[in-house]
């Protein structure tokens, strides 16, 4: 049982653990990817509470345990005080927890993903400086190519941002051969790898 709390200040419990196995429960993937996880109707106002309470994904077939760490929790997990246990794979809020799966659902690398992230924000900070745009993979298309969303670019709508399957193999390649080059070891700290550890506001102000 998991206590929530709605926006009507309605607390209630909810029938979950405190973690999911994705191969016990594969339908649990698209739910993840679609956003219906960790979702819930409050019993009181029927409001749909999309939230990222802190879980454990195990998902043995792909070697992983990720755990959420929730959006609000960002920087007391940084700073260490939030510490999480040692061989879980952090995400930091839900979208995260989505593109992550997504990615090994795809069967894709993490750092090359992270990576192609980085080079697509780098180039977005230079043509719209002072923009806060985040870019999420959404899923490979029928050609076999990365398709992202970007957030942020407009106020309304979202940017679907293709990358060539080749690109993503090069990024894998040059990832493997140069580890400790720009960006690779930019996108890790410590267990956490994500595009997020890497400021792009400075190249505003440039
Ligand atoms: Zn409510």
């Amino acid at each position: 049982m998991r206590k929530i709390t709605c926006q009507c200040e309605q607390v209630f419990n909810v029938d979950m653990g405190d973690s999911v196995d994705l191969d016990a429960d594969p339908s649990l993937v698209a739910s993840i990817k679609e956003g219906s996880f960790l979702s819930f109707v409050c019993p009181t106002c029927g409001c749909v509470m999309h939230t990222d309470i802190r879980t454990r994904v195990d998902w043995p077939s792909k070697g992983i345990s990720l755990v959420l760490v929730p959006e609000l929790d960002r920087i007391s997990f940084l700073s260490g005080t939030s510490p999480i246990d040692s061989g879980l794979v952090p995400v930091v809020g839900y979208p995260e927890l989505a593109d992550r799966v997504a990615v090994l659902d795809a069967g894709l690398d993490a750092l090359a993903v992270e990576s192609l992230k980085f080079h697509l924000l780098r180039r977005s900070s230079e043509s719209n400086p002072g923009a806060r745009v985040s870019v999420y993979f959404e899923r490979l298309d029928d050609a076999g190519d990365l398709e992202f969303h970007a957030h942020g670019l407009s106020e309304t709508e979202i940017a679907v941002v293709r990358v060539p399957r080749s690109v993503y193999e090069r990024v894998l390649a040059d990832s493997r051969e140069r580890p400790d080059a720009e960006p690779y070891a930019l996108v890790q700290n410590g267990a956490y790898l994500s595009v997020q550890n890497v400021s792009f506001e400075d190249n505003a102000n440039e």
